[in-house]
């Protein structure tokens, strides 16, 4: 048995989105289970479409994820190159082999033609497949249309009469007879290698035993087996993963909220929680806690692969994000936070800032309340706040200004204002909180209070005092 080889192949026409990171994250997971091979090929085919940066941004989108690969661009290995643009030689090889077999054939007709037999095909109710028309053309007849410069693709010669099968590893056992696919073209009129082609064969010259892809290329597969069986190669083995729908269960699409990467990472998801929810969309875990690479791809199991669709649900997405900034260290939390906080938190007090507001946070932005409530000098207040201010016991503001002491140990704080004011619980800590803060919520009041220091605080409190004195 060779070793296992899992690989993703974007087309480089886009940025990468969710469901093509759930691909690749599903392959990775799969290769280091088995202690196999992640490749990554670029499948740039489309040479109008496919560009360079987008080739650059997706390999930054897949290291930035952790999802490194040990074959392919940039990685190199036996196969090269893995750039389809540079692979051209390797398929004028085996077109040239179809030939000599005879299963390939040019095929005249227009776009046009091909349209209304579509048409035809489907009023009738059948599968709409190429009609066969220029599948038995005289050498001579080629020859002639080639002279008078028409347009030609070159179409694959279906086996006939034969059912392709395949053990898919999420869907179970598939079968579909070779009439209902038909000839079809695995090279266009203006010299380019189809998808079909391209694909098959390069899984093959590349050594991938696995191919974890998208629903949608379900029915492509038995092209691409039939392609393989002709030239004698050996097809991998493969599964395909439901697809990602939109709450109405319409294919996520960007504007049903689909994010790139680089949004994602833009707006300060952490990895680790993109890796968590994608993990989870269309396979099942038992572990419900957060989970890095090694521990997920542990538990990956392809028996666990779902066939419904996955629902995309980006509250769910924010939850892994929560858990994420819960459980991070304190460096990569506070290089996530650093940039956002310049200016508005004392360099020196940064970490200990992070570690105090971390719980009530999800994004970076999210720290800028904290910081607000903790040091600026025009203490906002909400309006909750402002209500339980405005119902503070008689004198609770005077006593709160004459218990400060130097420690700022928040406790012993409070403990001095309970006996001084003759309020507890709710009494007493919400409006210290309000006063302090602007806020009747937020995040653990000795940390906030230790770091606003004394003099900050006593100028916040001391200013309900004279509200008080006032009326
Ligand atoms: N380039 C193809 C895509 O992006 C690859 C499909 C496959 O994984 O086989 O859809």
């Amino acid at each position: 048995m060779p070793a296992l080889k899992t690989r993703f192949a974007p087309s480089p026409t886009g940025l990468i989105h969710f469901g093509n990171v759930r691909t690749a994250l599903f392959n990775v997971l799969l290769a280091r289970k088995e202690g196999g091979a992640f490749l990554l090929r670029i499948e740039d085919t489309d040479f109008e479409r496919s560009r360079e940066e987008y080739i650059q941004a997706l390999m930054e989108d897949l290291h930035w994820l952790g999802l490194d690969w040990q074959e392919g661009e940039q990685a190199g290995g036996a196969a090269a190159p893995y750039r389809q643009s540079q692979r051209t030689a390797a398929y004028e090889k085996y077109m040239a082999e179809l030939a000599s077999i005879d299963r390939v054939y040019p095929c005249f007709c227009s776009a046009v033609e091909l349209e209304v037999s579509r048409k035809v095909q489907a009023a009738s109710g059948k599968p709409p497949r190429y009609s066969g028309k220029c599948a038995h053309l005289k050498p001579d007849e080629i020859v002639k249309k080639k002279a008078e410069g028409l347009p030609y693709t070159l179409r694959f010669r279906m086996p006939k009469s034969e059912a392709l099968t395949f053990d898919d590893v999420v869907r179970g056992a598939q079968k579909f007879p070779s009439e209902d696919i038909g000839d079809f073209i695995i090279r266009r009129s203006d010299g380019s290698f189809a998808f079909f082609f391209v694909n098959a064969i390069d899984d093959a010259l590349m050594g991938v035993t696995h191919v974890l892809r998208g629903e949608d290329h379900l029915t492509n597969t038995p092209r691409q087996i039939a392609l393989l069986q002709a030239l004698s190669m050996a097809a991998p083995i493969y599964g395909h993963i439901s697809l990602i729908v939109d709450a109405h269960g319409a294919p996520l699409s960007k504007r049903s909220g689909s994010l790139s990467v680089q949004e994602l990472r833009e707006m300060g998801y952490f990895p680790i929680a993109v890796n968590n929810y994608l993990a989870r969309l269309g396979h099942h875990f038992v572990e419900t806690g957060l989970m890095d690479l090694d521990a997920m791809s542990s538990a990956f199991d392809q028996s666990h692969l779902g066939r419904a669709p996955a629902r995309y649900d980006r509250s769910q997405l924010d939850y892994w994000q929560a858990q994420a900034v819960q459980q991070a260290d304190a460096t990569t939390l506070l290089d996530w936070l650093t940039p956002t906080l310049k200016g508005w938190v004392p360099e020196a007090s940064l970490a200990e800032f992070a570690q105090a507001v971390r719980a009530n946070i999800v994004f970076p932005h999210d720290a800028r309340l904290w910081a607000e409530a903790v040091y600026a000098d025009a203490l906002p207040i909400s309006d909750d706040a402002r209500q339980v201010l405005d119902n503070a016991a008689p004198n609770f503001f005077r006593a709160a200004v004459d218990a400060l002491g130097d420690d700022m140990d928040f406790k012993a704080f409070a403990n001095r204002v309970k006996s001084a004011s003759g309020t507890s619980g709710k009494n007493l800590f919400l409006p210290l909180r309000a006063a302090l803060t602007g806020q009747t919520y937020g995040p653990e009041m000795p940390a906030l209070f230790k770091l606003m220091g004394h003099a900050r605080a006593r100028h916040r409190l001391t200013q309900h005092v004279l509200a008080s004195e006032i009326d």
